[in-house]
C-alpha cells in the first residue's frame, strides 16, 4: 500500500513561536524533556479518566506508563506513552496551531532571561514545540484509544508538517526526536536519568528508561537489556507529612503549577470523619499573567482516591482565592463526577468552606513574617479584597489580612494597627480613595486630618470604591469616606462658630458661583476641612465615586455626570478676594478655584477651556 503524505502549514503564530523558542531557550534546552514527559503524563491521566466510563478503552493494556529510549548511534530519542493518544484531526489541531489565546501574551512576556522564559513555556500551553530546541526533526506516531487508525506527524520545525496514515499496534503516542548534533547529551543514560529524576519524580505515572544489557563487572551483576522505572511515581499527597521534605513539597509544586518560583507556603491535611479528603494547598510567590482574567484557568487538581479526575476544578475555592494551587483528593465523591455534578453537590460546598478556611489561616500565618507578607500582598492583595464582597461570612478574617497606605507614615498599615492608634473621640476609620498614592497625598481633603494628627487610610486600587460600598465595619468601627458628606464631628468643633458667621454673609456669593458653574456642582459651601488650599470637591453621601463611575462606564453603562459639592476655604486669600471682586474677575476666579479642586483630586478638568482662559486672564494682570 503506498502511503499518502499530506503537507500542512503551521499557523503563523506557531512558526513565529518556534523561531523564538529555539533561538532564546537554546541554553536551557533541558526543559524539552520536562514538557514532553508532562504531556505524556497528561495523556495517561486522560486515558485513565476516559476508561472510568468505558473499560474497553484499555484494550487489555491498563498499566499506564511512559517509556524513554535512547539510540546513541543514531542520535535518536523516543518518548512513548500508552495514554489516550490523538486522532488524525486532533493531531493536526494540537500540533499545528496554538489553541491557547495566551500565545500573543507569551511572546510579549518572553524576557530574554532564559531561565524565566523556560518556565513560561509550560504555563502557556506551548510545551510540545520545545522539542525543536534539541531536535532537527520530530516524528509523532499516535493512535487514539478506541480507534484503529493511527497517524504520523513529522516536521523539521520550519513552517510546515506532514501527516500520514500509518499502522501502529499499541495505543498512545510515541515521539521520536532526531537530535541536533550538539544535543547528543540527551542520548546519555546518566543525563536522562538525572533529568527524569529532576522533572518527573512527582508524576504519578511510572517513567521508565531503557537500559542496554549490562555485563557482569566487579561491582555489579550482569543484567539483560530492558526498561527500568526511574521516578518515584507515588502520589505525594498520600504520604505522611513527617516523611516529606521541603524540597519534595517544592518539587511537587513546580510540577503541578509550572511556576519557577518556589511557593511561599503550603498546607497539607488529611481529614477523616464526616468529610474524607486530603488537600495540599500552595500559596504561590508570584501572580500569573492572567490573574485578572476571571475566565482564566484556576482551581485545584481533583483526584478521587488517587485517580486523576480533572485539572482546574474551580468549585472548591472561591473566586478571590483563584491564585491558590494544589490538589484535592476526596474519597466521598463518585468516580464518574462531572463539572455539573460538582457544581450542584452539597459536598462541594462543604469542601469549599473547609478549604477556604485553611487557605485563610495559611495566609494569616504568613503575616507573622511582615516582609514575606508584603511580598504576598503586592501580588495578590487586590484579589483578596474581592473576598470582602464575595464572601461576607469570612469578611472579618479577610479584613484582618488587608494592608493600606496611610497618611501618617510611609509603608502599609493593617486595620488592627490603624484602630490601635485611633484617637478616643474618633468617629471611625477614615479613608480616602484615589487613583494613586501621589494624588491622594496632595488632596486638599487631607489637610484638616494632617493638621489634627489623625491618620487616614489611602485606597488606590480600582476595586476599593466598589468594595467599600459593602464593607462598612471592622471590629465595630465604621468606615468613613472623607471625600463624602460633612466633615466628621470630632474634627469640626474649633472652626464652627467663625464659619457660621461667614456663611450668612455669603449667600449671594454662593448663588453667583452656582450660576457660573451651572450643573457642574450640586452645591457650594464654606469648608471645615481646608487648611492651606482654597477649594475642594466633596461627594454627597449617595454619589458614585469617580473610580466606580469609570468601572460602570467601562462595562457599557452610561452614567450621569457627577455633581460634587464645591467647598471653599473662607480664610484663604483668594476666597476673600473673590468675595469683593468685580463681576468679570469673580467669574475668572470661580473657574480657577473649581478647576484646581478637580485637579487636586486627580479628576480630569470638566471645563478645560474656561480654566485655561480664566487663569491666563488673571495672570495677565500680574505680569
Ligand atoms: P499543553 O500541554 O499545555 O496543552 P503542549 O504544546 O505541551 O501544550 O501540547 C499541546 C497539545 O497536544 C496537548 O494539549 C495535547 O492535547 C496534545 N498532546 C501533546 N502530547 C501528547 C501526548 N503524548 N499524547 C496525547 N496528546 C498529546
Ligand atoms: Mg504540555
Amino acid at each position: 500500500m503506498s502511503q499518502v503524505t499530506e503537507k500542512f502549514e503551521f499557523q503563523t503564530e506557531v512558526s513565529k513561536l518556534l523561531k523564538l523558542m529555539i533561538h532564546s531557550l537554546y541554553s536551557n534546552s533541558d526543559v524539552f524533556l520536562r514538557e514532553l514527559v508532562s504531556n505524556a503524563s497528561d495523556a495517561c491521566d486522560k486515558q485513565r479518566f476516559a476508561a472510568l466510563d468505558d473499560d474497553g478503552l484499555y484494550g487489555g493494556d491498563s498499566e499506564l506508563k511512559i517509556q524513554i529510549r535512547a539510540d546513541e548511534e543514531n542520535r535518536l530519542l523516543t518518548i512513548s506513552d500508552n495514554g489516550i493518544g490523538m486522532s488524525r484531526q486532533e493531531l493536526i489541531d494540537n500540533l499545528g496551531t496554538i489553541a491557547n489565546s495566551g500565545t500573543a501574551k507569551f511572546l510579549e512576556q518572553m524576557t530574554g532571561d532564559q531561565k524565566k522564559d523556560a518556565h513560561l513555556i509550560g504555563q502557556f500551553g506551548v510545551g510540545f514545540y520545545s522539542a525543536f530546541i534539541v531536535a532537527d526533526e520530530v516524528t509523532v506516531r499516535t493512535r487514539k484509544a478506541g480507534e484503529s487508525e493511527a497517524t504520523l506527524w513529522r516536521s523539521t520545525g520550519e513552517g510546515s508538517f506532514e501527516i500520514e496514515t500509518i499502522e501502529k499496534s499499541d495505543r498512545g503516542t510515541q515521539i521520536e526526536l532526531k537530535l541536533k548534533e550538539d544535543a547528543s547529551t540527551y542520548v546519555n543514560q546518566y543525563k536522562l536519568t538525572e533529568l527524569v529524576k529532576r522533572y518527573a519524580d512527582h508524576i504519578t505515572v511510572p517513567v521508565e528508561l531503557y537500559q542496554p544489557e549490562q555485563e557482569k563487572t566487579e561491582y555489579q551483576e550482569s543484567k539483560p537489556a530492558g526498561f527500568e522505572q526511574i521516578n518515584d511515581a507515588q502520589a505525594l499527597w498520600t504520604r505522611d507529612k513527617t516523611e516529606l521534605s521541603d524540597e519534595e513539597y517544592q518539587g511537587f509544586y513546580s510540577s503541578i503549577s509550572h511556576d519557577f518560583m518556589p511557593p511561599l507556603k503550603w498546607v497539607h491535611n488529611k481529614v477523616e470523619g464526616s468529610l474524607n479528603y486530603t488537600s495540599l494547598l500552595y500559596l504561590p510567590a508570584k501572580a500569573p499573567f492572567d490573574l485578572y482574567n476571571r475566565d482564566a484557568n484556576k482551581g485545584l487538581k481533583l483526584f478521587i482516591q488517587r485517580v486523576f479526575i480533572m485539572d482546574d476544578a474551580e468549585q472548591f475555592l472561591p473566586m478571590y482565592l483563584r491564585f491558590i494551587k494544589g490538589v484535592l483528593d476526596c474519597a466521598d465523591l463518585p468516580l464518574n463526577v462531572s463539572r455539573e455534578i460538582l457544581q450542584n453537590a452539597q459536598l462541594t460546598n462543604k469542601l469549599k468552606t473547609a478549604l477556604t478556611k485553611r487557605v485563610l489561616s495559611m495566609i494569616n500565618a504568613l503575616a507573622d513574617d511582615n516582609e514575606a507578607y508584603l511580598g504576598f500582598w503586592k501580588e495578590f492583595g487586590v484579589v483578596l479584597k474581592e473576598g470582602l464582597v464575595e464572601d461576607p461570612k469570612n469578611q472579618e478574617k479577610i479584613a484582618g489580612l488587608l494592608r493600606y497606605q496611610h497618611l501618617s507614615a510611609e509603608g502599609l498599615t493593617s486595620l488592627d494597627d490603624y484602630i490601635a492608634q485611633m484617637k478616643p473621640s474618633q468617629e471611625g476609620i477614615y479613608y480616602l480613595t484615589a487613583e494613586s498614592e501621589a494624588v491622594a497625598k496632595q488632596s486638599p481633603l487631607l489637610e484638616i486630618f494632617e493638621k489634627n494628627g489623625y491618620d487616614v487610610l489611602i485606597m488606590t486600587d480600582q476595586v476599593d470604591e466598589w468594595v467599600m460600598q459593602q464593607f462598612n465595619q471592622y471590629k465595630e468601627k465604621s468606615f468613613v469616606d472623607i471625600a463624602r458628606g460633612e466633615l466628621p464631628e470630632d474634627l469640626t468643633q474649633e472652626s464652627d462658630e467663625a464659619q457660621d458667621d461667614e456663611s450668612s454673609k455669603s449667600d449671594g456669593l454662593f448663588e453667583q458661583i452656582k450660576t457660573t458653574l451651572g450643573d457642574k456642582v450640586s452645591d457650594v459651601r464654606f469648608s471645615k476641612r481646608l487648611v492651606s488650599s482654597p477649594s475642594c470637591l466633596v461627594l454627597s453621601a449617595m454619589d458614585l465615586g469617580p473610580q466606580m463611575k469609570k468601572i460602570m462606564e467601562a462595562s457599557g453603562q452610561s452614567m450621569p455626570d457627577s455633581q460634587p459639592i464645591l467647598e471653599l476655604n473662607a480664610s484663604h486669600r483668594l476666597v476673600k478676594h473673590l468675595q469683593n471682586a468685580q463681576e468679570a474677575e469673580a467669574q475668572q476666579l470661580i473657574h480657577v478655584l473649581f478647576g484646581q479642586a478637580e485637579l487636586a483630586e486627580g479628576r480630569p478638568l470638566s471645563e478645560p477651556e474656561h480654566y485655561v482662559k480664566s487663569l491666563n486672564e488673571l495672570l495677565a494682570k500680574v505680569v
